[in-house]
């Protein structure tokens, strides 16, 4: 019982709380590497991920709703990315594209792709690194 409640803890953190919305996305979004980062470690609040894309603000109910807008995720817990396929990344040896579609009832449905680590497999005696 007590492990059941603690992994609901984990699984939904709450959501009300800029630290709870932090973790959400953080586990959403792992596969463009968003990180955060608070004083004293940074300057300011700030946030960060691949591509390119950063957010920075003076408190994190500031950055947390800018990251929110240009991630285009309206924060709900049930923002949920649904898997649709995937397959080999063709540029992108040990990589594959895996097509997600978006379920939410705040947000329009639309489709991502994301490149996503392949499933371990042996190498063949063949094969170089
Ligand atoms: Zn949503």
């Amino acid at each position: 019982m007590y492990l059941r409640d603690w992994w609901d803890e984990a699984m939904h953190p709450d959501a009300t709380t800029a630290g709870g919305v932090r973790l959400m996305l953080w586990a959403r979004y792992q596969h463009i590497d968003l990180k955060f980062a608070a004083p004293p470690a940074s300057e300011k609040f700030e946030a960060s991920w691949d591509g390119g894309g950063s957010a920075v603000a003076d408190s994190e109910e500031e950055l947390i709703s800018t990251v929110l807008e240009v991630l285009q995720d309206c924060g709900s817990g049930r923002h949920d990315w649904v898997f649709v396929g995937e397959k080999p990344d063709p540029n992108n040896v040990g990589q594959i594209l895996r097509t997600q579609k978006l379920e939410c009832s705040s947000c329009d449905s639309r489709v991502r792709v994301i490149t996503a680590p392949a499933p371990c497999r042996k190498k063949g005696p063949t094969e170089i690194d």
